[in-house]
């Protein structure tokens, strides 16, 4: 095997070039060596795969950096353009195309900025479906499968999504042979130049059908309903989309299949309310229980928790319960449920428990006086959520 040539010395730049230096060095080479300008020319060929394949490395910033460190050796022995497995395919270097030309003048000369290469394309591809999905809180907290019933297009039963009533009713088509392109003879500024467009009589599918499927009418696909279990990871909110590629409506003739998308919506908690990863509680004890001190239950997003209220708690006072909020989607870190203590003021009261206040109320004990380590609101809210 003959010895690669650097990927820099093939697209004739430095080693520091920047981005866009090396895509139009490229797109130079491309040009220069592309085969529709070099028909039979083996040598062009060549040269046209090596550039591709440098280009391909060279415009991905992690591949870059592991040539750079390594050389052809990153990607394997004998490898070379790593993913390619021995060079890239003519696909490949023109998929890249939409890419490298755009919309400019030279997509038009590699078919529509990509299509070329002999490439077919069957059917037109489905539309992408939405569905919405609500979960309660301890669904988000612990990630949920559900399984549901989508209506949307699906795959024709009796001709399996070609749209044809036997395998007598497809034929080749007659205008481009089978290719799904057709050729064109163009003069331009830079010299004659062939061209490459999909072939108008069967949209690039080379073939057409003389019969159609009676169940379909031809299209591929009909109507119908599947059921689509979709896996929701912990973690997720209100509002975020799960996409799942190849669940969506399947294309007409054939084409591939759109996505479904998900959008999660969160079913609110009677008494829970959620603040990022974090779960508020708003907890009520009466004057008593404030004074003395007590246990109670509070309800968290996973069952009930037990919590000691000390003697001598202030209205306002947030308790904490650690990692008992919502875990994050992208860590390994969970949230916690903070508890914020009220003190019920009762707003009726009997003759003897009036009373039985008011021969306290000049109690020097029952009259405010924070002293330095009370915090005040504000304070609190910022360590809070600090
Ligand atoms: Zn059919
Ligand atoms: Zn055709």
């Amino acid at each position: 095997m003959a010895s690669k040539r650097d990927y820099y010395e093939v697209l004739e730049v430095q080693r520091n070039a920047q981005a866009e230096e090396i895509k139009k060095a490229y797109r130079k080479i491309a040009m220069k060596y592309h085969p529709d300008r070099n028909p039979g020319d083996k040598q062009a060929e060549e040269k046209f795969k090596e550039a591709a394949e440098a280009y391909e490395v060279l415009s991905n910033p992690e591949k870059r950096a592991k040539y750079d460190r390594f050389g052809h050796n990153a990607f394997g022995p004998g490898r070379g353009g790593g993913d390619f497995g021995g060079g890239m395919n003519m696909d490949d270097i023109f998929s890249q195309f939409g890419d490298i030309f755009g919309d400019s003048v030279f997509g038009n000369f590699f078919g529509g900025g990509g299509r070329s290469g002999g490439r077919r394309s069957r059917g037109v591809r489905g539309s992408n479906l939405r569905v919405r999905i609500k979960l309660n809180y301890e669904e988000i907290a612990k990630g949920a499968t559900k399984t549901i019933k989508v209506k949307k297009y699906v795959t024709c039963s009796q001709c399996h999504g070609n749209g044809a009533k036997d395998s007598n009713s497809m034929q080749t088509c007659h205008t481009c042979g089978g290719s799904g392109q057709v050729r064109r003879v163009q003069h331009t500024f830079l010299g004659q130049m062939q061209t490459v467009t999909t072939c108008p009589e069967c949209n690039g599918e080379g073939t057409t059908i003389t019969n159609k499927c009676p169940q379909c009418k031809g299209e591929g696909r009909v109507y119908g309903e599947e059921n689509i279990t979709i896996d929701i990871p912990a973690g997720v909110s209100e509002g975020m989309q799960l996409s799942m590629s190849g669940k969506g409506n399947m294309g007409e003739r054939g084409g591939a299949p759109g996505d479904l998308i998900i959008l999660i919506e969160e079913e609110k908690h009677p008494q829970l309310q959620r603040e990022g990863n974090n779960v508020a509680f708003d907890l009520y004890i009466s004057f008593t229980d404030a004074v003395f001190g007590t246990q109670t239950e509070v309800p968290t997003i996973d069952g009930r928790a037990k919590i000691k209220i000390p003697a001598g708690t202030q209205s306002g006072k947030i308790f904490r319960l650690k990692g008992k909020g919502f875990p994050s989607l992208d860590s390994h870190a969970k949230g916690d449920q903070l508890i914020q203590v009220n003190v019920w003021t009762p707003q009726k009261i009997s003759d003897e428990e009036k009373t039985a206040l008011e021969s306290l109320s000049h109690s020097d004990n029952f009259k405010p006086h924070p002293d330095k380590n009370e915090k005040g609101f504000w304070e609190k809210i910022r360590e809070t959520f600090s």
